[in-house]
């Protein structure tokens, strides 16, 4: 230890204090060097070196910046940020300026608390964002007017994917393959579900909404109101597919249903859209969440998780996600959709966005924004510039003969108009609008000098009424009358309401999440602060792109920084999840070999340890699935391989691999294994969710492969939001670049033009990628290669400890782990009877989320304990762990019966140890079984809940009313 004065420092050394490198690494140098000595390596580089394969090893630093202070890294944003210029925006098409409730902004979207949770796999511990995911759903389905609903999609434009495909599933009428998209769809969402349906091998027609009546259909499209703002009784169209059992989606918006008839009473089958407007600000594109509702006979078939309601051990309700959704992605070729990250944070916003409001301060907010629509229009055709449609709720559309001109006062102005369509301009008006602003429109427009009297028109709309709403399709029905939507308005309660919710889930500003391949690891404050920045947050994607000037370069910096550190030539920002990469970089894969006259490709080879989001996606670019085997250690068996390869050679389309693997090992043979399928004509698509097993150390471009996605959620410190946002760019070779996705209304590059999107928007969730910007600024080319050997030094360090008490599934040579472990729990199965299950809950009771359950080993826990755990921290963890053995082992012997013992009850509630208590261990043993435990803990809020009860009885909304009255 050090005994130096402070005074004998050098500057250089005194300036360290602010490196944010040691914030972000857990482990200091004292408890780093106590690791290494019960690892048994002599230091981190020593281990690096005999864990990673020597010729994959990267010589050198990765060519990127040096750290920066958090000061000087947020300051230096701050100025990119300001060269982003932030217009009035009525671009709309489904993004709209929101005024997002100051008590939902800091105490959801900027409180670790709600941003740091994970997906609720563990929903005893994670009842509180169940509660608001259910009150999502409850208000997607009584404002769309169907039964059912899902948690959230990512954005608009793959929900109406989405909807196509389950189109397909369930329409009777089979013979035929066309879906029909109507042409007042928003372009971006045709541009998307064209490129899906490609993929499928589905024909599409687009074409205005009432020829749907002249084809014969599996599904259709519709948009209500439409991209230019028109509502139209679509009732009679629906009917019409109906008759030919052709299903119908509607695409909605949301705040125009809250006076609007729901589409389910028209007879929609399924209704998307997007509930960004709902208190989520634009964010350059996103993230927010989309909705998606259907019938109930549909439930099989929808797409993304459901929260269901169902019973704990007490018989108290309890939820979870339900059915087949609490693992989608297990169903693996077979599964409805690839989805996995979706965007639980953002869906809880919106969900408090309804529930602060109330049925009535939402119709007050959707009434003032029509209301500013019909005096502009009713003002703009007082002088003569008539609107498009006479029935809209906030959107005007205008032919205009002088556009250029009109175009031009507007951005003179500071305002953005729709302007994608020839000859005419589009303008939507939203909950920020302003008297102010509907002047400057009417100046705009008019000309100054018009002489319009704002409240003389709004007397004349009082006066006569203004029958822009057909009376037909105003609704009736009433709109969220569940006491949560009708308790909470003012904000005290509303504060309150929500860490209520807060305190039931454990998220990691309680303890540590060690979920295997989830990469749980610091998303520091400092990288945080940006995304609620206004030149971030209120930016529309389709703003000007001389205006999003700050974006551009912020997106660019990071671009090329993550080209450095995968190796690859180009990449795409646009896909906003880890499996929509892996869907943009197989379509990539699938148009290379298209180009070069080998459209016939299209077997995938996927070995059996691989994420079940990768079938999914092949299977969603119309890909045909063989699983290579994995050998006893868990390596991909080369023979297997190689026979595999040899035969389908005249069909091969590619591998898509995971490295390091799933099962926590730096496989050897990974650079034969790119050769192998290069030799046979394949592509490589390696699996980037283990990034942080790469970075600094070995790349896969190094490696060999063709294209990867990276899970910023994961690897670049994106919080995981409790089940999204995320963003899933792609990296490739150079060969692949010409195939990237494009935008149909940005040109996001001259080089792959007309090659379709996979978002609606062209960069994604643009507006979280200044948490990953900031990650890499702040840690520098030494920070982030630190990153991963710390990553792999903590592994290894829990690896070593656990395995005294555990068998660690796989090891490699050396007996070591990468950055990841497999815990093998069937053993004690087979001895005690206690299960994967009994001890992940059993953890609660310890304070701590139970690592990755059976993924990709049934019976096992894989934990990954990331960088930015302290050996202190990891200590705990192993306490926990090696406890449990201890009680399992009191269950081996007899001492508690099989029924009667901690594990099995586990987790214990406040309810368990205020009734009788009549087990037979101690009160303390069960809530407080060692000392960690009881100076921190966390208390589940509900008792073991019965999934198996849940999907009999799917009951997918809030209770009602009569259910509060006991
Ligand atoms: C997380 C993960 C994915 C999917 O990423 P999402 O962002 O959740 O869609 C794919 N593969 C692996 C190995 C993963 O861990």
């Amino acid at each position: 230890m050090s005994t130096q004065n402070n005074d004998s420092l050098s500057l250089a050394e005194l300036e360290q204090t602010q490196n944010f490198i040691r914030r972000h690494i857990g482990p200091n140098a004292e408890q780093t060097q106590a690791m290494l000595s019960d690892i048994g390596a002599e230091s981190i580089d020593a281990l690096i070196d005999q864990i990673v394969p020597s010729d994959i090893r990267l010589a050198d630093l990765p060519a990127i910046e040096e750290s920066k202070t958090e000061v000087q890294a947020l300051a230096d944003l701050k100025k990119v940020a300001s060269l982003n210029k932030v217009n009035e925006t009525y671009i709309g098409l489904g993004y709209y300026g929101t005024l997002t409730p100051n008590v939902i902004l800091r105490n959801v979207l900027e409180n670790p608390g709600w941003y740091t949770a994970y997906t609720p796999y563990q929903p005893e511990i994670a009842q509180g964002r169940l509660e608001s995911l259910l009150n999502f759903q409850q208000m997607c389905i009584d404002l769309t007017g169907l039964d059912l609903a899902s948690a959230s999609l990512l954005d608009e434009g793959t929900a109406a994917a989405e909807a196509m495909a389950l189109a397909k599933r369930v329409s009777k009428n089979k013979k035929s393959n066309l879906f029909f998209i109507s042409s007042d769809v928003y372009p971006q969402t045709i541009d998307l579900v064209k490129q899906r349906a490609e993929m499928f091998d589905f024909d599409i027609v687009v074409a205005p909404a009432n020829e749907v009546v002249d084809h014969d259909v599996f599904g259709a499209l519709l948009q209500y109101p439409s991209a230019t703002g028109e509502i139209t009784d679509i009732s009679d169209l629906i009917a019409k597919v109906h008759e030919k059992k052709g299903i119908v989606a509607v695409a909605a918006d949301i705040m125009s249903l809250v006076l609007l008839k729901a589409p389910g009473e028209l007879g929609a089958d399924a209704v998307i859209g997007s509930t960004q407007r709902f208190g989520v600000p634009m964010g350059y594109g996103g993230p927010h969440a989309a909705f998606f509702t259907t019938s109930e006979k549909f439930k099989r078939s929808l797409p993304g998780r459901i929260i269901g309601v169902s019973k704990d051990t007490r018989n108290n309700p309890a939820l979870r996600m339900a059915m087949q959704t609490r693992e989608q992605h297990i169903r693996r070729e077979k599964a409805n959709s690839n989805i996995c990250t979706a965007q639980v944070l953002l869906a809880n916003m919106a969900a408090f966005y309804a529930v602060y409001h109330g049925p009535k301060g939402l119709k007050i907010i959707a009434q003032r924004i029509h209301r500013f629509a019909d005096i502009l229009c009713l003002g703009t055709a007082s002088k003569g510039l008539t609107a498009l449609h006479a029935n809209y709720f906030d959107t005007l559309t205008f032919n205009l003969s002088n556009k250029d001109e009109i175009v031009t006062r507007a951005l003179a102005a500071g305002v953005n108009f729709r302007t994608d369509v020839e000859g005419q301009i589009s303008i939507s008006l939203d909950e920020t609008t302003t008297r102010e602003n509907v002047n400057t429109l009417f100046d705009i427009l008019l000309g100054e000098g018009h002489g319009l009297d704002l409240a003389a028109l709004d007397q004349q709309i009082t006066d006569n009424g203004h029958s822009s709403i057909p009376a037909t399709l105003q609704r009736e029905s009433a709109i969220l009358t569940h006491p949560v939507f009708n308790s909470y308005h003012s904000e005290t309660e509303m504060l309150r309401y929500i860490k209520k919710l807060e305190n039931k889930d454990l998220a990691l500003n309680h303890s540590m999440i060690s979920l295997g391949s989830c990469t749980m690891k610091l998303n520091a404050t400092a990288q945080m602060i940006p995304v609620s920045w206004p030149e971030f947050a209120n930016m529309h994607p389709f703003a000007p792109v001389d205006q999003a000037q700050g974006y551009k370069q912020m997106i660019d910096e990071l671009g090329d920084w993550l080209v450095e550190l995968t190796g690859y030539d180009n990449i795409s920002m646009q896909p906003n999840s880890g499996a929509q990469g892996e869907y943009a970089g197989l379509i990539a894969i699938h148009k290379y070999h298209e180009s070069r006259g080998d459209a016939h490709r299209n077997i995938c080879l996927i070995p059996s340890s691989a994420h079940g989001t990768n079938p999914a996606s092949a299977m969603m670019v119309g890909m045909k699935v063989v699983v290579v085997a994995c050998d006893k250690s868990g390596n991909v068996d080369m023979a297997d391989l190689k026979a595999k390869a040899e035969e389908l050679a005249d069909n091969l389309s590619c591998i898509m691999i995971t490295y390091p693997s799933t099962h926590g090992v730096y496989e050897t043979t990974i650079a034969e294994i790119c050769n192998i399928v290069h030799e046979h004509g394949g592509q490589v698509y390696l699996d980037g969710a283990n990034m942080n097993a790469q970075v600094g150390v070995t790349s896969p471009g190094l490696i060999g492969a063709d294209v990867s996605h990276l899970n910023l959620h994961k690897t670049f410190a994106i919080p995981h939001g409790g089940g999204g946002p995320g963003m899933g760019p792609i990296g490739v070779k150079a060969h692949l670049a010409p195939f990237l996705p494009d935008h149909a209304l940005i040109n996001v590059n001259e080089n792959t033009k007309g090659n379709g999107a996979v978002s609606a928007a062209p960069y994604g969730s643009a507006g979280i990628l200044c948490i990953s910007y900031l990650y890499v600024a702040l840690l520098g080319k030494k920070g982030v290669t630190d990153a991963t050997k710390y990553a792999i030094t903590n592994a290894n360090y829990l690896a070593t400890k656990l395995s005294k008490h555990f068998p660690i599934l796989y090891s490699d040579k050396n007996g070591r782990v990468a950055h990841e472990c497999i815990v093998d729990l069937r053993p004690l199965k087979a001895s005690s009877g206690i299960t994967e299950v009994d001890i992940a809950k059993r953890l609660n009771d310890y304070g701590f989320h139970a690592p990755t359950m059976s993924f990709p080993v049934a019976g096992t826990f894989m934990i990954e304990p990331t960088e930015s755990e302290s050996k202190v921290e990891l200590d705990r963890f192993i306490e926990a762990m090696v406890s449990i053995r201890d009680e399992v082992r009191k269950v081996e012997s007899g001492e508690w019966t099989s029924e009667d013992n901690p594990l099995h009850n586990a987790p214990h509630t406040l309810a368990d140890i205020t009734a009788p208590w009549d087990r037979g261990y101690t009160i303390q043993e069960a809530v407080f079984p060692v000392p960690a435990a009881a100076a921190n803990k966390f208390w589940p809020t509900v008792n073991r809940i019965d999934d198996v009860y849940g999907d009999r009885n799917l009951i997918c909304s809030c209770p009602p009313v009569s259910s509060y009255e006991d």
